[in-house]
C-alpha cells in the first residue's frame, strides 16, 4: 500500500494544524501510526492521497447515512450555494427541514438550528435550567455531549460523585452542578435526587450511548429516567445527536418507547454539513430568545447549504418506506459475519458484540458491556493492533475502541465480505 503522498501531506498537517487534525480522535492517538489524509469519498468507499480505497465506517462519525457523496444531496446543496450561503434572515428551507424534523420527533413542536452537536446540548442545558429554574444536571459516566465546559466531566473512584473537570482549562466552578450517574444503573440516578431533587433542572442522557462504544439501554432504562424526572419536576434531554433519525425515523424515543422533554440533534439533520438542533414543546421552546429570556444565538445558523444537505437525506429517507428494516438488516447481516469471521478464528470468548441498527462496535474483552466500567475493562492494544490490520486490508475503522461504526445505506454485500474477511485475517493475527 504507498503511503507517500499522505505521510508527507500529514508533516504538512503537523505544521500547521494541532496534531495534524481539527478533531482529536481523527489523530489515531488510541491506535498509533498515521492517519491517511482523505482526498474524497463516494458511497461507502473514502480514497486517500495515495489512491488507496477503503470501506468505510466512520461516515464522518454518523452522519452519512446515506454514504459519501449521494447525488441528491450533492445536487441540494449545489443549487443552495448558487442562491447564496448564508443571509441572516430566515429562509423557506429552515422551516422545511423543521418541518420534517418535527413530523419524526415525538412531543416537537418547535426548533432552533445550531451549527454543532455540542451547541445544541449547551442550548437544552441553558433551558432546561431556565425553565426549571433549577441548577443542577446529571449526566452518565462514558456518554458524550460535545465539548461544553459543564460536560467535560470524568467520574470519581465512586459510583456516583460530584464531577470533577476532565480537561484543563475547565474551571471546577463550571462542572460543580454536573452530578455523574452510571448508565442502565437507575439506582444511582434515584441516589441523586435523594440527595439534590430540588436543585436538578435536568438528566441528560444518549439514549443509546454511542461514545463508549456502543451500549444499548437496558430494559426499563429510558422509562425509568422518564419516570424519576417526572416524580422529581426534572426534564430529560435524550441527546440523539447521534441516535436522531439514525436507530429510526424518530429516534432512540420511537424506538424504545419513551419521550424526552427536550431533543438534542445533529449528524444526520445536516447530512454531512454543520448543522445541530434543539426540538421539543412550544411551552418549552419559547422561552428561548427572542420569544423568551434563555439566550441562544448563532450567526451561521440554518445557512442554506447546511439546510438543503439535511433536507436532501431527511427526504430521501422518509420517501423509502423500508429504509431503517433494510440497513437493520445489512447492519444484522455485517455483524452475523463478523462473529462468524471470530468463530472461525477461534476468538469468539474473547470480544463482545453490540449493536443497535446501523451503529455497533465490537468490543476486545468477553462478556456484557453495558456500562462504562466494562467499557473500560476492553484490551485497548489489541483494538489498536486489530485497527491497523483493517486499515491495511482496506477497512477504515473509527481509530478507538470507543467510537460506534456506522453502516450507511450505500454499504453492500462485497464491502461485508471484504470486512468479514479481513477480520477474520485480523483476529487470527492477533490473538
Ligand atoms: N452529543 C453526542 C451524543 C455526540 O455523539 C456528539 C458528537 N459525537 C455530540 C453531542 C457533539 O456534537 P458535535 O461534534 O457536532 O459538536
Amino acid at each position: 500500500m504507498k503511503t507517500s503522498k499522505s505521510r508527507e501531506a500529514f508533516e504538512r498537517a503537523c505544521k500547521v494544524l494541532v496534531g495534524g487534525v481539527n478533531s482529536p480522535v481523527r489523530a489515531f492517538a488510541a491506535v498509533g501510526g498515521q492517519p491517511p489524509l482523505i482526498s474524497r469519498a463516494c458511497g461507502s468507499h473514502i480514497i486517500d492521497l495515495d489512491g488507496n480505497e477503503y470501506v468505510d465506517y466512520v461516515c464522518s462519525y454518523g452522519p452519512l447515512i446515506l454514504g459519501h457523496a449521494q447525488q441528491e444531496v450533492v445536487t441540494a446543496i449545489h443549487k443552495a450555494v448558487l442562491r447564496g450561503t448564508s443571509f441572516g434572515a430566515t429562509t423557506e428551507e429552515e422551516v422545511e427541514l423543521a418541518e420534517l424534523v418535527i413530523s419524526a420527533i415525538p412531543r416537537a413542536e418547535k426548533i432552533r438550528f445550531t451549527s454543532s452537536g455540542t451547541e445544541a446540548v449547551m442550548t437544552a442545558l441553558r433551558l432546561a435550567r431556565g425553565v426549571t429554574g433549577r441548577r443542577m444536571v446529571v449526566k452518565f459516566r462514558g456518554c458524550y455531549h460535545g465539548h461544553c465546559d459543564a460536560m467535560l466531566v470524568q467520574a470519581g473512584s465512586g459510583a456516583t460523585t460530584t464531577g470533577q473537570p476532565s480537561s484543563a482549562g475547565v474551571p471546577v466552578g463550571a462542572t460543580s452542578d454536573t452530578l455523574l450517574a452510571d448508565y442502565n444503573d437507575l439506582d444511582s440516578v434515584r441516589c441523586l435526587f435523594e440527595e439534590y431533587g430540588s436543585e436538578i433542572a435536568t438528566v441528560l442522557v444518549e439514549p443509546v450511548a454511542g461514545n463508549m462504544g456502543v451500549v444499548p439501554p437496558a430494559g426499563g432504562f429510558l422509562q425509568g429516567l422518564r419516570e424519576i424526572c417526572d416524580a422529581g419536576g426534572a426534564m430529560l434531554i435524550f441527546d440523539e445527536v447521534m441516535t436522531g433519525f439514525r436507530v429510526a425515523w424518530g429516534g432512540a424515543q420511537e424506538l424504545y418507547g419513551v419521550q424526552a422533554d427536550i431533543t438534542t440533534l445533529g449528524k444526520i439533520i445536516g447530512g454531512g454539513m454543520p448543522v445541530g438542533a434543539v426540538a421539543g414543546p412550544s411551552e418549552i421552546m419559547d422561552r428561548l430568545s427572542p420569544l423568551g429570556d434563555v439566550y441562544q444565538a448563532g450567526t451561521l445558523s440554518g445557512n442554506g447549504p447546511a439546510m438543503a444537505a439535511g433536507i436532501a437525506t431527511l427526504t430521501a429517507i422518509r420517501n423509502d418506506a423500508d429504509f431503517y428494516s433494510r440497513l437493520d438488516e445489512n447492519a444484522g447481516l455485517l455483524e452475523r459475519m463478523l462473529r462468524t469471521a471470530a468463530g472461525d478464528a477461534a476468538v469468539s470468548d474473547r470480544l463482545t458484540f453490540n449493536r443497535v441498527g446501523s451503529m455497533m462496535c465490537v468490543f476486545f474483552r468477553p462478556g456484557e458491556v453495558k456500562n462504562y466500567d466494562q467499557a473500560l475493562e476492553c484490551d485497548k492494544n489489541a483494538f489498536a493492533k486489530f485497527f491497523g490490520k483493517m486499515l491495511g486490508e482496506g477497512v477504515f475503522l473509527p481509530p478507538s475502541q470507543y467510537e460506534a461504526w456506522f453502516v450507511s445505506s450505500s454499504h453492500t454485500q462485497e464491502d461485508f465480505d471484504l470486512t468479514a474477511s479481513a477480520a477474520k485475517k485480523a483476529f487470527e493475527e492477533i490473538f
